[in-house]
């Protein structure tokens, strides 16, 4: 049988979240996946008021067909997964400029591994106008902390993802922002380093998925006080190379097909 790829392009992300804050977006973004919003909204009971986006790096959707018991914390917290298609090239900041513009390549300008400050409007760019508070909690030099600089928003960076766990709690606790986007990349390098499979790779999948859910978990005690969307979301995947080790940036199934999780407190 041949492989498919997944029917949703990423530039719907934005559209999606942005339908379950009730966050209005110009009209250059690709439209909502509007039954998953709604479902969404249906749950929260109403407009979610605190988002938290966690995007563990490269995890593709095989990783999860062949190794789902990995996904146990991940599945702890969320109650709706959504495949997502990855975009051409499948690279961190091709994706993520897709993800947050709700354009194509071709629309936001990163069409490979480069990155800019973009100039178009991001996710962050609308919230803002909506007078909301956005922070972006990143491992060093991730591309979040290159592509959507430059906004009034707060950027925090730290060394690996124990640290980004104990600052997102810490910043979930102070209870200041609207949206949180988070960026992990330890499955990303162990994968490059090892392989995708490997088994630094899979403890790497495994230790954001702990990530995740301790954010969640954190999420949960406001779930009195606020509505609260929180997703899980990889750019791309990894496929393994004639070499043996991780690569990305091909049109191959492994690096595209991707798959996401939203939960609702
Ligand atoms: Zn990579």
């Amino acid at each position: 049988m041949a492989d498919h790829y997944n029917f949703y392009p990423l530039k719907h992300f934005a559209a999606t979240v942005a339908a379950c804050m009730d966050l209005p977006l110009p009209e250059t973004y690709a439209p909502p996946v509007a039954w998953a919003s709604s479902i969404l909204r249906e749950r929260l009971g109403g407009a979610a008021d605190r988002v938290v986006l966690y995007h563990a790096d490269a995890v593709g959707q095989y990783i999860w067909q062949k190794y789902t018991p990995l996904f146990a914390p991940v599945y702890r917290y969320t109650s709706m997964a959504i495949p997502f298609l990855s975009t051409v090239e499948s690279v961190t900041p091709v994706a993520h400029a897709s993800m947050y513009t709700g354009l194509d390549p071709e629309g936001h300008g990163i069409r490979t591994y480069v990155r800019p400050e973009l100039s178009c409007s991001t996710l962050y760019d609308e919230a803002v106008k909506a007078g909301k508070r956005c922070a972006i909690l990143a491992m060093e030099d991730s591309t979040f902390l290159h592509i959507f600089t430059g906004r009034p928003i707060d950027y925090f960076a730290a060394a690996n993802a124990a640290e980004i766990r104990e600052k997102a709690l810490g910043l979930i606790a102070s209870d200041r922002y609207d949206l949180i986007s988070i960026h992990t990349f330890e499955y990303d390098d162990a994968a490059h380093a090892y392989s995708p499979e490997s088994k630094e790779g899979l403890n790497a999948v495994s230790i954001e998925a702990e990530v995740f859910a301790d954010i969640a978990h954190e999420m949960q005690t406001f779930s009195g006080k606020h509505r609260m969307l929180l997703s899980y979301s990889p750019d791309h995947g990894q496929h393994l190379t004639e070499g043996g080790r991780g690569a990305h940036g091909s049109k191959m199934i492994e690096d595209m097909n991707i798959l996401h999780f939203f939960g609702t407190f």
